[in-house]
């Protein structure tokens, strides 16, 4: 039978909170009175993740496991679960129980009562996460929305839910590197929002490292404006008329005879030029990125087996 509601839910090495996420979001799925189906996608986990899995499904038909080949990232994690989701309504949750499942009720009934097509989770209290976390995610959505004239709501993560026709309007997209959070929003559907706390960490540790934060934020920008092509364009134009300006004074200190030592503009116009050009250089490295990766047309992750497909949940992975 086909299920009226799909819980898509990334993870990449989550042993330790797995046992804690089944213990808490079973009741809750059960409890909501709604044929349903839980789409793990198993990231390409190295640690006892997959095998836990596998032994959880056993007991959980409910539960269906969607095994990458490799670690494709939080955002392409989720992608491959709305890719294979098959209900009317998903919903997008962080395996780690900082969102709590118990949200996922309030998001159905408003979006069957209200009709609308996206309901988004959004953040109300962050006093768990660092104040490096809360301050560096304000400065984010600040930039992303002068920058892109984009509405996505504030500290809304991934923690959403979307109807059937969202759902395949965002699979059709061929867009690589799609944050989904400002992807979502941008399609337009008619939303709603329900607030809630975000948890601390059940157990394990964060999988974003501040590498991984940057590699969201520049996706995040690029995928959406092309304002920092422009800005290199400007900033070449500043800098171009400064060092013009530095020429220009240059060249009268010398015919007034003043012997000047030099250096200290060599160095300033070098290295000010210098860093420029490379700030635009890594601009449009930025897009040209993009570009290639759009015209590779690689799949965004490798689907290793899908346990609907092969019950037994395939060959046992390494
Ligand atoms: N995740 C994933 N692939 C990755 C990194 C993270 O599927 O390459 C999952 C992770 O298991 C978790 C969710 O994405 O369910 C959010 O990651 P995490 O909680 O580590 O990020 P944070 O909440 O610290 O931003
Ligand atoms: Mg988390």
């Amino acid at each position: 039978m086909r299920p009226q509601l799909s819980i898509v839910v990334p993870m990449f090495n989550e042993e330790a909170v797995l046992p804690l996420l089944v213990q808490r979001l079973r009741p809750v799925a059960d409890g909501l009175d709604t044929a349903y189906e839980i789409v793990a996608v198993d990231d390409g986990s190295r640690d006892a993740t997959p095998v836990l899995l596998q032994r959880i499904a056993r007991e959980w038909p409910q539960l269906r496991v969607v095994r990458l080949r490799a670690n494709a990232g939080h955002q392409a994690a989720i992608s491959a679960g709305l890719a294979r989701s098959r209900g009317d309504y998903v919903v997008t949750l962080d395996a780690d129980l900082q969102d709590p499942p118990e949200v996922v009720g309030q998001m159905l009934r408003i979006a069957r009562e209200e009709g609308v097509d996206v309901v988004y989770g959004v953040r109300e209290d962050r006093s768990t996460d660092t104040a490096f976390k809360r301050l560096s995610a304000r400065a984010f959505y600040g930039v992303i929305r002068r920058l892109s004239g984009l509405h996505a709501p504030t500290d809304a993560g991934d923690y959403r839910l979307m109807s059937r026709a969202t759902v395949d309007a965002v699979n059709a997209l061929p867009e690589h590197g799609r944050v989904l959070r400002f992807v979502v929003p941008a399609l337009g559907f008619p939303s709603d929002t329900v607030g809630y706390t975000r948890e601390q960490r059940a157990a394990g540790r964060s999988k974003y490292s501040l590498g991984r934060m940057m590699r969201l934020s520049l996706d995040s920008v690029t995928g959406f404006s092309i304002a920092p092509l422009r800005a290199a364009t400007w900033l070449g134009l500043v800098g171009g008329l400064a060092a013009l300006v530095v020429v220009a004074y240059a060249v009268v200190s010398r015919f007034l005879g003043m012997t000047t030592p030099g250096w200290t503009s060599t160095v300033a116009v070098v290295a000010g030029m210098g860093a420029v050009q490379l700030l635009c250089l890594g601009i449009l490295g930025e897009y040209v990125g993009r570009t290639y990766a759009a015209l590779q047309a690689r799949p965004a992750y490798f689907v290793a087996y899908d346990s609907l497909e092969v019950p037994d949940g395939g060959t046992a992975p390494a």
